[in-house]
């Protein structure tokens, strides 16, 4: 017979698969030692068991939980039922990987009309009982009954307004018990039976509600943003209840070891008074920071402060931490690894290094490269003064600028259009997630720094700012006040959620710069990592850019943006549509020295580091108007000025227009295919290369260009376009007395130079992988029709594992790049051979990289620092 049911003391946190992450911390405090109510925890296990039955609870599981609960029952001395003396449990969800508040929990099951009196009498205190029933059924009802809370909290209002009491604090043991009673009635009326009474029942229809919460559809899409496979299911803890709603000597409250946003080296918590559970997180009332429980129950803190740090060492990590006080007792109910910001993951983990708690490799896997690209992002600039709307909880920091919205699938729709939207809201729940990944900020005018709001942007990486009161929502008028000033849907503001300021309009933003916890963090990525990191720039800033974030070189410098400036267009089109060679070659003369000039600002940056520079690749035609205007100007100019000089250029051009035009531009005469046909292209960029690097060497600079050919398919394309930068070299040297050193290779893009790298190799003296257009030529798909059109049917459908666009397809991109390295490298043992992409910046395929043994990857500027850390994990 399987195992379906563990007791707290049967368990540990290296058994997370089975008991869920939540269900592993608390077999594990209770391991240590720590104040944890007693329970069980129903496996991962029999949740599939749950659902492979159709979606029932299988006998056997069934005879487990009853087995664990009379366990339960013996352990605490109170009894499920039993009037005089009630055992009241806690239903909660526990995921192998942490869904904060995705799927659902019940506490005080157990409660009846009998039970509910008994605690009444035990506790001496009526008004706990009654407000802890009434908790029980709107919890119970809403969770598994599916009644919705609305006509709970509408009752609640009503009988509040009708006492002439503002807030529920003041509502007595009668009151709750009229509350309860209203309750009932909803109950019966919604589901045609009267509220469960039997707490065996109540116990067993928790626990399909929470095995179905599973596949709820807030919990679907949030596993889906987070990569979460859906086969894992949930586990079940069943707790003895504790009360933090017992009076004023009682409480409850969420901490983190570290501050999440910062990483600083603090307590940073929250709890409310007199409160239960869900009333911290859930932001109805904005809870008091964890300092000053100092003050009021000093004993209890110190206790939680040991408690804290004792987790933390033993965790080796910032921990997340709930619990609970009852009348002056504390309890630990969760303790999880706390989600963090990019920022603090960096301070805490390199802050845990100098503390002796982990090692640098360690610290090195504790951050994730993705998370990076929050820090990478642009802050408001200090200098510009703020005019300050209001100001709430820094709650995650960044900033940011949009519209005001304020419902979650308005900010969806207005995101999907690709407006820039800021989800405002009094609160946020787990629906609103779709809202908030779509929404640049997330601003709420209640809770706190642990409320959902907070914990899901942050883990998101996104700006939010909470419990900002002085914020006015108004949602039916959409729209919010803050003293006179009303702000309207659709209206921009700026928020910066470092310091949780509002601004109307939009504000300037300036460049991002590495903190000094980041350039250590990446100093020892660089110790470790064995693949080098170039960046893709194309101009001196980008390369001063990409030399600051770290990069060891350019891997791709693309000279067709150099062509698309304004200024040099119209000699770009002369040069196009030039009838004879002089002409070609005037104009040709005219764009070298501006070359020239782009190659030297570029390598002087560069300082000797190599830069890899890409001879025109695009075909002609993008340099030239679009088809469908020109034959619109000149249908009006035939009517308007048929005379005209300016109609007879334009017909030229639209004849040439006409000749370019491909049907398959992709394929079509691009790449090494235009220096095969017009040399004299390649000739002026090589000679435009060879003149920089001539002038540089005179300010003593040692320049290292790589000339790269693209789109090769044939090694005779290379032999001829090598023979071609050559000679340029050669007459350069003549002509200006200097040596020089350069390199000459080829891009690999299309399958057959990959399929044929041991001839290709002969003529390169390096190869760079070109995976976009591998991709793409791979697959047989044009990337812009793809993305559009079936890529993405695809990847839901699961035909493709991802998008190969974005995560390099190993079993196919991969073993042609495979196949090239391999075969370079007979004909030529220590090719240098990297890649230039978008995998060159993506994490999984820097890990491919370094095991095909490419020497570098390269990516742009503001992914260089990324790509450095994603390259020290693959050799971890
Ligand atoms: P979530 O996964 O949404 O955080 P939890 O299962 O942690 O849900 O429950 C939410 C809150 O309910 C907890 O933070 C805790 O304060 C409260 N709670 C859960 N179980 C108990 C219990 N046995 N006694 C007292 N409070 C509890
Ligand atoms: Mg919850
Ligand atoms: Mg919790």
């Amino acid at each position: 017979m399987s195992k379906f049911v563990y007791l707290f003391n049967e368990g540990n946190s290296g058994m997370k698969e089975i008991l869920g992450g939540k269900g592993a911390n608390l077999a594990e405090m209770t391991r240590i030692g720590l104040p944890v109510p007693f329970g069980f925890t129903i496996s991962t296990e029999a949740c599939n068991a749950y659902y492979d039955a159709g979606k029932t609870i299988p006998a056997e599981v069934q005879a487990q939980v009853l087995e664990a609960l009379a366990e339960l029952e013996a352990k605490t001395g109170k009894k499920l039922g039993n009037p005089e003396n009630p055992l009241l449990v806690s239903v909660r969800s526990g995921a192998v990987f942490s869904m904060p508040g995705m799927m659902d929990t019940i506490l005080n099951l157990g409660m009846n009309d009998e039970t509910v009196e008994g605690m009444a009498k035990l506790t001496n205190n009526p008004r706990f009982a009654y407000d802890s029933y009434r908790r029980f059924i709107q919890m119970f009802s809403d969770v598994v009954l599916d009644v919705d809370v609305f006509f709970f909290e509408r009752l609640l209002e009503e009988t509040r307004e009708a006492k002439g009491y503002t807030a529920d604090p003041e509502m007595t043991a009668e009151d709750w018990k009229e509350v309860i009673q209203g309750y009932k009635n909803i109950v019966t009326k919604h589901t045609r039976k009267p509220f469960p009474q039997d707490p065996k029942e109540q116990l067993f229809l928790s626990i399909n509600a929470v095995f179905d919460s599973w596949n709820n559809q807030r919990a679907i899409v949030y596993r889906r943003l987070n990569k979460i496979p859906s086969h894992l299911g949930t586990a079940v803890n069943i707790q003895s209840m504790v009360f933090g709603n017992m009076g004023d000597d009682s409480g409850t409250g969420v901490a983190f070891t570290r501050d999440p946003s910062t990483g600083e080296s603090i307590l940073y918590g929250e709890y409310l008074i007199n409160a239960q559970g869900e009333d911290v997180v859930a932001g109805i009332r904005t809870p008091q920071p964890i300092q000053t429980l100092k003050n009021e129950m000093p004993a209890v803190y110190q206790q939680f402060v040991e408690t804290c740090n004792r987790l933390e060492q033993h965790y080796e990590d910032m921990q997340d931490i709930e619990f609970t006080v009852e009348r002056g007792e504390l309890f630990i109910l969760q303790t999880r690894t706390g989600k963090r910001t990019a920022q603090a993951a960096i301070r805490i983990a390199t802050e845990l290094v100098n503390e002796g708690i982990i090692d640098k490799k360690t610290a090195l896997l504790r951050v994730d490269p993705e998370q990076l690209d929050q820090l990478l992002h642009r802050r408001i600039d200090e200098d510009f003064e703020r005019n300050q709307l209001a100001k709430g909880l820094p709650a995650s920091p960044g900033a940011a600028t949009g519209k005001v919205v304020f419902d979650a699938d308005e900010a969806e729709l207005l995101a999907n259009e690709g407006q820039k939207v800021i989800l405002v809201r009094p609160e946020t729940t787990p629906d609103d997630i779709h809202g908030i990944i779509a929404a640049q900020a997330v601003v709420t005018s209640r809770g706190g720094m642990t409320s959902h709001a907070a914990v899901v942007a942050r883990g998101m990486g996104k700006a939010c700012i909470c419990g900002c009161e002085a914020m006015k929502i108004d949602l039916h008028e959409k729209q919010f006040r803050v003293g006179d000033v009303v702000v309207k849907h659709s209206d921009i503001i700026t928020i910066d959620g470092g310091t949780g300021e509002i601004m109307l309009g939009e504000i300037p933003m300036i460049e991002p710069e590495l903190s000094e916890e980041f350039q250590l963090l990446l100093s020892w990525a660089d110790e470790e990592r064995k693949i080098g990191v170039r960046a893709n720039a194309d101009n001196p800033e980008d390369s001063a850019k990409a030399l600051e974030f770290g990069a060891g070189g350019i891997g791709l410098c693309r000279t067709e943006h150099m062509f698309m400036d304004a200024a040099r267009v119209p000699i770009v089109q002369k040069m196009i549509l030039a009838e004879t060679f002089e002409e070609r070659n005037a104009a040709l003369d005219e764009l070298l020295p501006m070359q020239r000039e782009d190659f030297e600002g570029i390598l002087e940056v560069m300082q000797g580091l190599p830069v890899t520079i890409r001879l025109l690749d695009p075909p002609l035609h993008e340099f030239l108007p679009d088809k469908e205007e020109l034959l619109v100007e000149i249908t009006k100019l035939q009517i308007l000025d048929p005379e005209s000089k300016v109609l007879k250029e334009k017909e030229a051009l639209l004849k040439k227009v006409r000749q370019l035009d491909e049907f398959n531009p992709m394929l079509g005469h691009r790449g090494c295919r235009l220096g095969m046909i017009h040399p004299e292209i390649y000739e002026m960029q090589a000679r435009a290369i060879f003149y920089a690097v001539a002038n540089l060497a005179d300010k003593g600079i040692d320049a290292q260009p790589e000339i790269m050919i693209p789109l090769v398919g044939h090694v005779n394309e290379l032999k001829e376009m090598r023979e071609l930068v050559n000679a340029a070299a050669q007459s350069i040297k003549e002509e200006t007395g200097k040596n020089f050193e350069y390199t000459v290779g080829t891009m690999i893009e299309i399958p057959r130079a990959a399929l044929t790298a041991d001839q290709i190799a002969e003529e390169a003296d390096f190869f760079s992988f070109g995976t976009n257009d591998l991709t793409q030529t791979t697959f047989g798909y044009s990337r812009d029709d793809a993305e559009g059109k079936f890529l993405q049917a695809y990847i839901e459908q699961k035909v493709l594992p991802e998008n190969p666009f974005a995560v390099l397809d190993r079993e196919g991109v991969g073993k042609l790049v495979e196949t090239g390295v391999e075969l370079g490298r007979k004909t030529k043992p220590g090719l240098k051979t990297g890649i230039c992409g978008e995998h060159g910046g993506e994490k999984s395929s820097i890990e491919f990289c370094y095991n095909a043994g490419l020497d570098y990857v390269s990516c742009s500027p503001y992914r260089v620092p990324l790509a450095r850390l994603a390259a020290a994990q693959a050799t971890i």
